[in-house]
């Protein structure tokens, strides 16, 4: 039986004031009956890392560099990562390969450079909506996932997949649950053909995943939790979602 897991996306929002009572909203909501992260701006984390350690709420970053070190201005490596604590690593979000260009192979890379150094990469695909209105969606996330799958082949260590629809996210056009969960299914398989882990591991639904929406998204069985975007910046609502999951 796998855990679910509820993960926070709080892009490039917050400040310390609103960090503090969002991180002291979540701890305070604790237990949880599931896995919890928030994937906080870098410069965020070392606050992350005080409010939340002690607790069982984890913590990661929203990108990284492919690079260990050196002349890479404005990069963050994962070593970096994880001397904060980092547990997890958001890699191939849609908005970095929307607005950065980020390839399959550079995400299949930094999902690679995550697992090198012990940090959990979690790792998103989805469609836009051109490409889902053209049938193309099962193509689109195979891709994305194959390169991942490929360069992943002989790392140990844990993976999450994020099945994000590019045109869910943050727009309160949800997936169906059963959109949603055909397309798990789809990647479970893949991930099945893959490795004997696939059975184990977590992947997370993402694009305006809301308190009204999650309990119906969360029961379906290859729904293992959410990425949460617009509200995981609200401590009632990103405690609703983790108390539905
Ligand atoms: P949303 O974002 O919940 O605001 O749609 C999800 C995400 O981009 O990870």
């Amino acid at each position: 039986m796998r855990r679910k897991f509820v993960a926070g996306n709080w892009k490039m929002n917050g400040s310390h004031a609103a960090n503090a009572e969002l991180l002291a909203g979540i701890t305070a909501a604790r237990p949880f009956g599931c896995d919890v992260a928030v994937c906080v701006p870098f410069p965020y984390l070392s606050e992350a890392a005080v409010a939340l350690s002690g607790s069982d709420v984890r913590w990661g970053a929203q990108d990284c560099s492919v690079h260990a070190s050196g002349a890479y201005t404005g990069e963050v490596s994962v070593g970096m990562l994880a001397e904060f604590g980092c547990r997890y690593v958001i890699v191939g979000h849609s908005e970095r390969r929307q607005y950065h260009g980020e390839t399959d192979q550079l995400v299949a890379d930094k999902a690679k450079a995550a697992l090198a150094k012990g940090v959990t990469p979690i790792v998103c695909v989805g469609e836009t909506l051109a490409q889902r209105e053209a049938g193309e969606t099962e193509a689109v996330v195979k891709r994305q996932l194959s390169a991942v799958i490929h360069a992943l082949a002989h790392c140990a260590g844990e993976m999450v997949v994020a099945y994000e629809p590019v045109w869910a996210i943050g727009t309160g056009k949800v997936a169906t649950p059963e959109q949603a969960q055909a397309v798990h299914a789809l990647l479970r398989a893949q991930l099945k053909a893959a490795t004997p882990k696939a059975d184990a591991m977590q992947i997370l639904y993402g694009g305006s995943m809301k308190p009204d929406n999650a309990a119906s998204l969360l029961t379906q069985p290859d729904i293992d939790g959410g990425l949460i975007g617009g509200a995981a910046l609200k401590a009632a609502d990103f405690v609703a979602i983790c108390r539905a999951a």
